[in-house]
């Protein structure tokens, strides 16, 4: 039962859920016995515009737990499909996910109000719609630090523990539910849906929906079909880059968690590479390594493949010069996704642009001889780099003869001491390492919530130095190895 309306609302103004009513399905979030508020993001709060009458009033755990619809809110599950580790999947949606709706912030953006683990769906299939209390705590804490890391990501307002228990791998853990903020949930995935029905109308809606609420620009192109693929290759190219000058492993780079934005979205076995090789993989669902760190590229493409596909139909009237077209736009990808992966590099190890790229693979060649920590390797280099000491750095390696060789190729085309501003922007000191994630998990499911609130805390700031939070920065004891991620849904 939901409690009654009063007279509070929040600034929604909603544009998806007046789209074509098969764009989603109407659906209230289920109510939850006792609801308990573990954080609520009061920063992005303010940046949302949200009032702080409605925040700290009892409409705030209310709303976001799901026990009371807040004036304004057309609360819906929206429509996607996906491929699924390479195999089309023509309906999955929202399955445990409602968005209240959308609200114009202070920087005049539109953004989506998600809740997770609000319960089922037309879009559930055999899921109980529901999330346990861990990955509400894994995405907030994930979805924060790559924002503080400057990476373009889903945020998070809120998370609740629900006073529920529900059946997971693991057994009874308590529930919770996690309040998403996104510039939009459009996804590749939501464009195959339409795809995969010959629905070439709403196909056409939803182009110009994305175009008008994400990339204005395209209306002008002469094909605004293409104009908008240009766009989101773009905003992957970079975006995957990005992902992988921090070591992020995002994990499950399906077609439905990739979004058309260019935000990091769905974490789910996401994990932060420590001991650096290109294969490295945490999920355990990942069994062939398809989206291990450094395949990540190649997996973004073939994404964008799948995405023009679905334009093919308005891109041209004849199917042979769509795809001639669609091809031209796409096989812009490697180069973009080349030069931000490069120059995301040059920053970390201090190069300047005209340098050549060989000493980026020997840097990677080094660290992947000996599985040397990637986060700590940039560090300590930018550390010693600007006039601290060596041996931090070498003490990486047990063979300092390879490491010593390394080194002087490198300060013989490092841009020094000009570059270390850049070093110092590009290489953070904390991340949230796996086994602090889990820790944070497991202490909470002992109702001890303060390892996740400092470790939220430590990663705000995560390019500066900091004595308080200097444990953060330190690699896992032996007993705290995390081998694998689990999606935990
Ligand atoms: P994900 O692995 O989070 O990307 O989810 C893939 C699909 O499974 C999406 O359609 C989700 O909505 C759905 N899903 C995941 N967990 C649940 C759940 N507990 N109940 C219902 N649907 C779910
Ligand atoms: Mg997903």
């Amino acid at each position: 039962m939901h409690i009654e309306a009063s007279g509070m609302s929040l600034p929604f103004d909603n544009t998806y859920s007046r789209l074509p009513e098969h764009f989603f399905a109407r659906q209230k979030p289920a109510p939850v016995p006792s609801p308990k508020l573990l954080k609520f993001n009061e920063r992005l709060g303010e940046e949302l515009s949200i009032p702080p009458d409605w925040s700290k009033s009892d409409e705030l755990l209310d709303t976001l737990s799901g026990n009371h619809i807040t004036n304004g809110s057309e609360p819906i599950a929206q429509a996607y499909a996906g491929h699924q580790f390479g195999h089309l999947v023509p309906q999955l949606g929202d399955g445990r996910a409602i968005l209240l709706g959308e609200i114009i912030a202070r920087n005049g953006k539109r953004y989506d109000i998600q809740l997770k683990g609000s319960g089922q769906t037309p879009f559930s299939r055999d899921g109980d719609g529901k999330s346990a209390l861990g990955p509400v705590i894994r995405e907030f804490i994930l979805s924060e630090a790559m924002h503080a890391l400057g990476v373009p990501s889903t945020r998070a307002l809120a998370a609740i523990e629900t006073g529920e228990v529900v059946w997971r791998q693991e057994g009874r853990v308590p529930g919770g539910v996690f309040t998403r903020v996104a510039s939009s949930h459009i996804r590749v995935g939501t464009f195959q849906y339409f795809h995969a029905r010959n629905d070439v109308e709403a196909l056409r809606e939803l182009v110009d929906y994305t175009i008008d609420r994400h990339y204005p620009d395209a209306a002008d192109d002469e094909n605004p079909y293409l104009g908008l693929l240009d766009h989101v290759v773009t905003a992957q190219a970079r975006l995957i880059a990005q992902w992988m000058s921090i070591g992020f492993i995002h994990g499950v780079m399906n077609t439905d968690n990739t979004a058309v934005s260019g935000e990091t979205i769905d974490f789910g076995p996401c994990a932060f590479m420590e001991g650096f090789y290109p294969k490295c993989v945490f999920s355990s669902i990942d069994r062939n390594g398809r989206y291990a760190w450094g395949n990540q590229g190649n997996i973004g493409f073939w994404n964008l493949a799948r995405f023009a596909e679905t334009l093919l139909p308005l891109i041209d009237e004849k199917e042979e010069t769509a795809a001639t077209k669609a091809e031209s736009v796409l096989a812009k990808f490697p180069d973009r996704f080349g030069s931000e992966y490069s120059g995301h590099f040059k920053a970390k190890l201090a190069l300047p642009d005209h340098a050549p790229d060989d000493i980026i693979k020997s840097s990677l060649e080094l660290l992947a001889r000996e599985e040397t920590d990637f986060t700590l390797f940039f560090r300590r280099l930018t550390q010693f780099a600007d006039g601290g000491p060596r041996s931090p750095l070498e003490s990486l390696f047990k063979d300092s003869t390879v490491f010593k060789q390394w080194h002087s190729d490198w300060e013989k085309q490092a841009d020094l001491p000009s570059g270390i501003q850049a070093m110092a922007t590009a290489n953070p000191i904390r991340i949230p390492r796996n086994h602090r994630v889990e820790q944070a998990i497991q202490a909470a499911y002992r109702q001890d919530y303060a390892p996740f609130h400092r470790l939220v805390d430590a990663l705000e700031n995560p390019y500066d130095e900091s004595e308080e939070f200097s444990d953060i920065e330190s690699l896992p004891q032996p007993h705290e190895v995390v081998e694998k991620t689990f999606c935990g849904t």
